[in-house]
Formats: C-alpha cells, sequence, structure tokens
C-alpha cells in the first residue's frame, strides 16, 4: 500500500507522527510527509490506524 497526504487538508497537528513516527514527519512547513513509499507491510496496520485517526482525514490510502 501507499499512502498520500492530502495537503488541502492537513494542518499540520502530527497526530499522525505521533502514531507511526516511522512513517509520517512533518515538513518546514508543517505539512505531513510520508517517509515510506510503498510502506512496509509489517507497518501497514500501522498506517491505517493513522488513516483512520487522521482528525482532518487528510490520509488516503492507495493500494
Ligand atoms: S494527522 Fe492528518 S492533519 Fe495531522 S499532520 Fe497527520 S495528515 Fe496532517
Amino acid at each position: 500500500m501507499r499512502v498520500e497526504v492530502d495537503r488541502d487538508r492537513c494542518e499540520g497537528n502530527a497526530v499522525c507522527v505521533g502514531i507511526a513516527p516511522d512513517l509520517f514527519e512533518l515538513d518546514d512547513d508543517d505539512y505531513a510527509v510520508v517517509k515510506a513509499d510503498p510502506v512496509p507491510a509489517q507497518e501497514e496496520a500501522v498506517a491505517e490506524q493513522a488513516i483512520n485517526e487522521c482528525p482532518r482525514a487528510a490520509l488516503i490510502r492507495h493500494d
């Protein structure tokens, strides 16, 4: 799977970074960026959790 950040929705609150620090970080403009593309198989569950818990629904899953 891959994860895309919708920068029009992301507000930089770092919820995803807290859930999956190996997968997400904030860039200099405080937008989330995906560090692992594609997401390693063993990280898919935590990626799903981040997608589900992003308060802005800014994370988009691509299979
Ligand atoms: S949790 Fe959502 S809104 Fe917050 S930084 Fe991550 S992608 Fe952006």
